[in-house]
C-alpha cells in the first residue's frame, strides 16, 4: 500500500483487510534487482557529503561498495560498527534531510542514492541471518555500569560497554524494551516486531542484564546507583506529554497523540481500534503528522491537523508534510486551540486564527469551530524530572559536556532528555556512542 493508503472519504468503516494493509512496510525493502542497481549508481565519493550528514557518520560509500561486490555481512559490519540500531535508522531516519539531502547525485535531475533502503538490506539479512553477535567482547575489566531507560540512547550506550568489557545492567520502568522504537514511531515504519528482534540483536553481544518495570525515582534510588555502580547512564527520554491547558481537555474523546500511537503499535488487530469519525490533532511535529496519518489509516472519515505557526515552521519535514496530504489529512495552520466543548464526550474545538506581529505569535481575533469526536494532542513532551537528584538541567533538559559527562561524577546521560540536536533516534544513538566512550574514558581515570 506505501504511501497511497485506502481512506474513508464517506464515513463508511474501511475493512479489516484495508486496514491491515494500512498499516503494512511503509517503503518496503528493496528486491535483489533494485539492491543492484541503485548500490551501482553511487559514486563512493572521497570525502562524501553523505558521511558529513549522518549523525552517526555511518562510512556510506564504503558500506555501499560492500553491498556492490557482494559482501553483505562486511556491509553490515560498516554499518553496526557506526550504528548498532542502523536496522530502525534505515526504516525512521528523516533521510530528506539527513544523508540523501546531501548526496552528491541529489541535483533535482536525477535521484539521490536510496542510502536508507540499501542501508535496510544489509542490516536486515545480518539480524535474520543469526549466528553468532558481529562484535566480539573485550576481556572483562570488572567495571559495571547502570543504565537507565532501554531506549535508543540506553541500547546502544550499553552495547558499546559491553564491547569494551564491562557489565552493564539496564533498569526500564516499561514491560517491553525499545523505547519510542517500541511504543512510538509509527506502525508503518517499524513494521511487524522489528523492533523487539533489535533489540534481541543487540542483547546477544552479552555482559548486559535488562530489568523490567523498575523505574529510576519508584523503584530505584539515585543513591543507590550511584553506591552500587562504577557509572551511571541516563537514557530516560522525555516522559511527560505536555498539556494544553485550556478548558474541556479531559473531556472523553480527548487524548495524548503519542498514547494513541502507543495503542496501535500494542494493538494485536488496528482494526478492532474505533479511530473516531471527525478527527482533529493539535501540533506540527513528527507526533501529530503521524498521529493524524494513522488516524486516517484506521478509517477516520475527516482528519484536521491544526498548527499554530506556518507550514515552514514545523517540526514535521517537508516530506511528511506530503505524505500527510496524500494521506488525506487536511492541514490548517496559523490558529491556536481556545477551548473544547462537549457534554461528557468533547464535540467541538474552538480556534483563534493567529499571526506573527514584531516577531511574536498574536491571536487575531478571528475564530472558527471545528466538529471533533476525537482530538488528539501533540504539543511535545517534556522531562519527567522525578528521581533526577541535583542533576543540573537547562530549558527541560538534562545538561551535559561534550563526552556526555552531567553535572555529578561518573553519571552521563545521552538521547531525548539532554540538548544534543534534533530529538531523532539516529541522535539517540549517537549520543548513547559518546557517553559510552566518555564513560570508557571516566573508568579508565578512576583506575589511574
Ligand atoms: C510519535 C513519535 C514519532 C517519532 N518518529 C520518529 C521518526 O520517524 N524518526 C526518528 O528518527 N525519530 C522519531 N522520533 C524521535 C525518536 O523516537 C526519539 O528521538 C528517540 O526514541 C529518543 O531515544 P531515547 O533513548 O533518548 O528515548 P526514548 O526512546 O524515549 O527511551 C527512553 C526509555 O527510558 C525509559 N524510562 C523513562 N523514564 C524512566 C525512569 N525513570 N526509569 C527507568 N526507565 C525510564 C522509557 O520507558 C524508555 O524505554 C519520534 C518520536 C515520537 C514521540
Ligand atoms: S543512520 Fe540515518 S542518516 Fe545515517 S546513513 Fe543511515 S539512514 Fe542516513
Amino acid at each position: 500500500m506505501g504511501e497511497h493508503p485506502v481512506v474513508s472519504k464517506t464515513g463508511k468503516a474501511l475493512s479489516a483487510e484495508d486496514i491491515a494493509a494500512n498499516f503494512e512496510d511503509l517503503h518496503p525493502p528493496l528486491n535483489a534487482e533494485q539492491v543492484s542497481v541503485e548500490a551501482s549508481r553511487c559514486l563512493f565519493c572521497h570525502d562524501a557529503p553523505c558521511v558529513a550528514a549522518c549523525p552517526t557518520s555511518i562510512d556510506i560509500p564504503k558500506f555501499i561498495r560492500q553491498i556492490a561486490t557482494g559482501n553483505l555481512a562486511g556491509s553490515a559490519r560498516t554499518i553496526l560498527s557506526a550504528n548498532i540500531m542502523g536496522g530502525t535508522c534505515a526504516r525512521a531516519c528523516p533521510t530528506e534531510i539527513l544523508c540523501e539531502q546531501k548526496c552528491v547525485l541529489n541535483t533535482g535531475e536525477h535521484d539521490p542514492i536510496e542510502i536508507g533502503a540499501l542501508q535496510r538490506h544489509a542490516v536486515d539479512h545480518q539480524i535474520a541471518k543469526g549466528g553468532p553477535h558481529p562484535f566480539a567482547r573485550a576481556p572483562k575489566t570488572g567495571k559495571s555500569i547502570a543504565v537507565i531507560g532501554a531506549g535508543p540512547a540506553g541500547l546502544t550506550c550499553a552495547h558499546a560497554l559491553a564491547v569494551q568489557g564491562h557489565t552493564v545492567e539496564i533498569f526500564e520502568a516499561r514491560q517491553k524494551p525499545g523505547g519510542l522504537n517500541e511504543y512510538g514511531l509509527a506502525a508503518y515504519k517499524m513494521a511487524e516486531d522489528f523492533a523487539a528482534r533489535e533489540v534481541d540483536f543487540i542483547l546477544k553481544v552479552g555482559g548486559i542484564t535488562l530489568h523490567y518495570n523498575q523505574a529510576l525515582g519508584r523503584d530505584i534510588a539515585f543513591a543507590d546507583l550511584q553506591t552500587r555502580f562504577d557509572a551511571v547512564f541516563m537514557g530516560i527520554g522525555l516522559g511527560r506529554p505536555r498539556k494544553l491547558g485550556l478548558a474541556g481537555e479531559n473531556l472523553g474523546g480527548v487524548m495524548d497523540a503519542l498514547q494513541f500511537i502507543e495503542d496501535i503499535r500494542q494493538a494485536d488487530d488496528p482494526a478492532q481500534m474505533d479511530p473516531g469519525e471527525n478527527v482533529v490533532v493539535i501540533g506540527g511535529g513528527n507526533t501529530a503528522i503521524d498521529a493524524a496519518i494513522q488516524a486516517k489509516r484506521l478509517g477516520a472519515r475527516s482528519v484536521t491537523l491544526v498548527y499554530r505557526r506556518g507550514p515552514t515552521q514545523m517540526g514535521a519535514t517537508q516530506w511528511e508534510q506530503d505524505l500527510a496530504a496524500i494521506n488525506g489529512v487536511t492541514m490548517m495552520h496559523w490558529a491556536k486551540p481556545e477551548r473544547l466543548i462537549g457534554e461528557d464526550v468533547v464535540h467541538t474545538v474552538h480556534f483563534e486564527r493567529t499571526c506573527l506581529q514584531d516577531g511574536n505569535l498574536v491571536g487575531t481575533g478571528d475564530h472558527f469551530t471545528l466538529l471533533a469526536d476525537r482530538v488528539y494532542t501533540a504539543i511535545g513532551q517534556e522531562l519527567y524530572d522525578q528521581g533526577l537528584a541535583s542533576l543540573r538541567c537547562e530549558s527541560g533538559k538534562i545538561m551535559v559536556d561534550e563526552a556526555g559527562h552531567t553535572s555529578l561524577p561518573g553519571v552521563f546521560a545521552g538521547g531525548d532528555c539532554i540538548a544534543s540536536g534534533e530529538d531523532l533516534t539516529v541522535q539517540a544513538v549517537e549520543d548513547g556512542k559518546v557517553a559510552a566512550a566518555g564513560i570508557h574514558t571516566y573508568l579508565g581515570e578512576q583506575n589511574g
